[in-house]
């Protein structure tokens, strides 16, 4: 199994505040928007368990960025997915 990287939690969007990159956006429910090590960010499309795994890897579609990500600081959802 491939190792998986880490991802911070970036707890809001503000004008001068840069992104930190990589870095995760918690969109609501299951809805995350990542940003990779380039700067991208897109929304996942994937699966998050209970400790902030993503299930497939995350492959940036604008860039060769492609990892086995963990959320840190996930909270899971408590309404069903
Ligand atoms: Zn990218």
């Amino acid at each position: 199994m491939s190792e998986q990287v880490h991802i911070p939690k970036r707890e809001n969007v503000r004008a001068g505040v840069p992104i930190p990159m990589p870095s995760w956006y918690h969109m609501g429910g299951r809805s995350v928007l990542m940003t990779c090590v380039n700067g991208h960010s897109h929304r996942l499309d994937h699966t998050i368990d209970d400790n902030g795994g993503v299930r497939p890897s995350v492959q940036c579609p604008n860039c060769d960025y492609h990892e086995f990500v963990i959320l840190d600081g996930w909270v899971p959802p408590t309404e069903p997915a």
